[in-house]
């Protein structure tokens, strides 16, 4: 399933007031059917490229805004979007923004998002009857009826990055002692 890819990936925002930069291969790339991403995009399915928020840099002086929004899992999100035209770029799940960042991947740059294919499809059960999986099935991509545990799917590489950032969270929880701001491994 490990695809190819230069880093940094590029991407930006509809009027290019914000640009960012991912410094890493995703971690894992979701695409999930639920009701509330396809409310969401307006479309049928979203995208979302996971990457250490460490590897995200924003590239423009504009950051975008943070809107507190509604997910499929309850935990909420924190979408975030251009100030200027108020496109998605990336979303924070579940309040661990500061750990991991759920990249849009439709705002990278064409080369960037021509590399970027799911590595799971969450929230099927929901998923539009006319897409038809089998050709993901065939390319070895597990479908999910509804979530699933990060540990069960990422490549190797990826979950030892995951164990990193979880010693990276617990140092810090140790750090700023009763802040409660750890996340244990999400499902989303
Ligand atoms: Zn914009
Ligand atoms: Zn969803």
């Amino acid at each position: 399933m490990a695809t190819e890819i230069s880093t940094p990936l590029k991407g930006h925002c509809t009027c290019k007031t914000i640009t960012y930069e991912v410094l890493a291969p995703f971690l894992c790339t979701n695409c999930c059917h639920c009701t509330w991403c396809q409310r969401e995009t307006g479309t049928a399915f979203v995208l979302n490229a996971i990457i250490e928020t460490s590897n995200f840099r924003i590239t423009s002086e504009t950051k975008p805004v943070l809107i507190d929004t509604p997910s499929a899992s309850g935990d909420g999100q924190m979408i975030a979007r251009c100030p200027n035209c108020y496109v998605v770029l990336y979303s924070d799940y579940g309040g661990d923004g500061t750990w991991t960042t759920f990249v849009r991947v439709g705002t990278l740059d064409y080369e960037s998002k021509k590399t970027v294919k799911p590595d799971i499809h969450i929230f099927t059960s929901t998923k539009m009857d006319w897409i038809d999986l089998t050709s993901e099935k065939e390319r070895g991509v597990p479908i999910m009826e509804e979530s699933y545990r990060w540990s069960q799917v990422w490549r190797k590489d990826a979950i030892a990055r995951l164990d990193l950032l979880k010693l990276k969270i617990d140092e810090a929880k140790k750090a700023e002692e009763g802040a409660g701001m750890g996340k244990e491994e999400s499902q989303i």
